[in-house]
């Protein structure tokens, strides 16, 4: 028994919405499968449906086999053609993922070498370290392939169960842990699914029934999925081939009765080398043990970068292949600031770095005196030195480092750590939970920035000549207003702790602040008839695009504030991309036109009497800061490591009547 029909899931059958159709199906006895074109799945493993990559608007058919099929048919179908609102919030627990990609803070080009035979590779955290060696190469399981007799299928089944549910134990344990970062229970949450996904274990159980041992089931079954992952047009879906292996990888350590090898053993003060640090083993580790980071994959919006940035650790990624001459290395310098390591360092280089090491922590020493300064220039403007922040494991580093409140928060993260878009309820928790640790600081959270370069689970993104200038920030979010208006509605919920600011990114016309609000309100309008408290915020954009600079004066007068992105203004007025390191020397801050950019913003917000501030790298380059306090700016925004800087070069200026 069939039925076709046209999907109506806004999100296609991704991650969440897949899911809920698994539980609905799994709500039948009958046998259940759905399909697109010439391949199908069946209904009831999310991991195979996933696969399917069914998207909206696509034809697609359900057949059911068995005494409820009717039924079946009729629910399923009902939901792939109504499914009321796959983003709704009635499955709270997250399912997050290992996001390979994140959103962060820039690639800057990498600059001249000054370490020759050093291994050149992404400057992802910054910062100089000099220390011992932990590799962390855990080795491949090699399975001794075995035929089973009759009796042994059994035992190896019975122990197949056993090792799934230690793993999964495991794993609940893990997330039962109430110090587990909400982003990490996200990660492990969707580990644990794919642990108790059919596709996974069926396959293992099946092999094994054909006479192979249960180890070597096991890892084919995982290396047969994650190769279905990998091979998928879709970067989102690919990136999971990474869980797939890990997940393999704990059952088999189970089934052999192994434990993996650890990063809670990494000595005091180590430099962790790695090909590759799981999101699983990175969830876990005792990052204030550990002294740097270098590993053969990763970018600076890794997910590693972020963690090692968030916790001031310098971290070298992506070295590629050359990571395996580091592997036997005792001892390594990494410069985070260049992107260079050196193995084993000759005396002087020893020398050079622990110098600089020194002087770090000199400064470092000599700055905290400014932590809770508030640099307050001559005629009384108090300029609010804040941080950028993408995900609360920040804040503490943030106010550690004496940060006034944030200047931007980074909701992307928060949307790529997930399988599944961010529930309104995650939502207004995340942003309450920033407003309420800041306070009585405001915070600035952006909405979604995301463009076509960077994979999001339930957003199905076209594939773009030049995603920069395609559909990202706010030009997504007006076209999507089912995900735009979760965010806003999580804010206007998060506003009434006060304090909440909200700015829109990538701004080029008055147009789209106006549909925003219109937006805006209609969220209220839900909010009060729903009887949920909320409270109006302010509203801000970023000055990034040369349009916005130019009709700034018009954008002045609709906003409370603006906060001028130097990453990308500099990039679209410069016309030089900002992650070709070829035209590097073109993406300069301190290029006249960038800086006359920034002029005729920051008037045009004075003769409005607005707030101007500044949220790109350029806020925390303590030379420019006297320019830009000049230029009228009072909101300066930037990684927490910069603000002791960006506070003493302002109170000096102050001292010194030079502001
Ligand atoms: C910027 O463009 O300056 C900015 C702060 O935003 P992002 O780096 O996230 O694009
Ligand atoms: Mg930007």
């Amino acid at each position: 028994m069939e039925r076709s029909t046209i999907v109506r899931v806004h999100e296609g059958l991704h991650a969440r919405p897949a899911t809920r159709f698994v539980r609905l199906a799994k709500s039948f006895e009958s046998e259940i499968e759905l399909v697109r074109g010439d391949k199908s799945a069946s209904a009831k493993s999310s991991v195979k449906l996933m696969l399917l990559g069914v998207k909206e608007n696509q034809e697609v058919t359900v057949r059911a086999q068995g005494a409820d099929a009717i039924e079946a048919l009729d629910a399923l179908v009902g939901y792939l053609e109504n499914p009321l609102s796959g983003l709704d919030s009635d499955d709270a627990a997250p399912t997050g993922t290992s996001a390979a990609t994140t959103a962060g803070e820039p690639v800057t080009a990498p600059a001249p070498n000054p370490l020759e035979g050093g291994l050149r590779g992404v400057a992802a955290s910054e910062g100089v370290y000099l220390g011992p060696v932990f590799a962390h190469f855990p080795p491949d399981i090699q399975p001794v392939e075995r035929a089973l007799s009759p009796s042994e299928i059994d035992t190896d089944l019975a122990t197949l169960s056993k090792a799934v549910a230690t793993v999964q134990a495991r794993m609940d344990k893990a997330l039962a842990d109430k110090t587990l970062a909400d982003g990490d229970r996200g990660i492990v949450a969707a580990l644990r699914d794919i642990a108790a996904d059919e596709s996974l274990i069926g396959d293992a159980q099946a092999t094994i029934r054909e006479g192979v041992d249960a180890v070597s089931a096991v890892i084919a079954a995982a290396s047969k999925l994650a190769a279905e992952f990998g091979n998928v047009d879709d970067p989102y879906l690919n990136a999971r081939a990474d869980d797939v292996q890990a997940v393999g990888r704990q059952i088999c350590l189970a089934l052999l009765g192994q434990d993996d090898v650890s990063l809670e053993q990494i000595p005091q003060g180590a430099i962790l080398v790695a090909d590759d640090i799981g999101a699983w083993d990175l969830a876990r580790a005792p990052l204030k043990r550990i002294g740097g980071i270098v590993c053969g994959h990763g970018g600076a919006t890794s997910h590693v970068a972020i963690i090692a940035r968030s916790h001031g650790i310098p971290a070298v990624l992506g070295l590629g292949e050359r990571i395996v001459e580091l592997r036997d290395a005792k001892i390594a310098a990494v410069d985070g600031n260049s992107g260079i390591v050196v193995a084993e360092p000759d005396a002087t280089i020893r020398q050079s770095f622990e110098a600089r090491i020194e002087s770090a922590a000199k400064e470092r020493e000599a700055l905290s005196v400014f932590k809770d300064t508030v640099p307050t220039l001559r005629n009384g403007t108090i300029i609010e030195v804040a941080a950028n922040i993408g995900s609360l494991e920040e804040i503490e580093a943030a106010l550690e480092a004496g940060a006034m409140g944030v200047g931007l928060f980074r909701t992307e993260l928060l949307f790529m750590r997930h399988m599944h878009l961010p529930s309104e309820d995650l939502q207004t928790e995340t942003y309450s939970a920033a407003v309420r640790a800041f306070a009585p600081h405001p915070v600035i959270i952006r909405t979604l920035d995301i463009g076509g370069d960077k994979p999001i689970a339930g957003i199905d993104f076209p594939e773009e000549e030049n995603p920069f200038l395609g559909w990202r920030g706010i030009r997504m979010c007006l076209d999507r207003p089912d995900i735009f208006k979760q965010q806003l509605r999580a804010l206007l919920r998060a506003a009434v702790h006060g304090g909440l600011k909200v700015m829109l990114p990538m701004v080029s016309t008055v147009g789209e602040v106006l549909a925003t609000r219109r937006l805006i309100d209609e969220c209220a309008a839900e909010l009060e008839a729903e009887g949920k408290p909320f409270a109006r915020f302010d509203l801000g954009v970023m000055i990034e695009t040369p349009a916005a600079v130019l009709i700034a004066p018009l954008l002045a007068k609709e906003v409370a504030f603006f906060s001028i992105g130097t990453n990308d203004l500099t990039q679209y007025v410069m016309a030089a991309d900002r992650l070709n390191p070829t035209v590097a020397a073109l993406n300069d801050v301190t290029n006249p036109a960038v800086m006359m950019a920034i002029e005729m913003t920051a008037k045009a917000g004075a003769e409005a009497g607005i707030m101007v501030g500044m949220c790109g790298e350029a806020a925390g380059r303590a030379d420019l800061i006297p320019a830009f306090l000049k230029m009228g700016l009072t909101e300066l925004s930037m990684s927490p490591a910069s603000i002791p800087r960006a506070k003493k070069a302002i109170a000096d200026l102050a001292a010194t009547g030079a502001d």
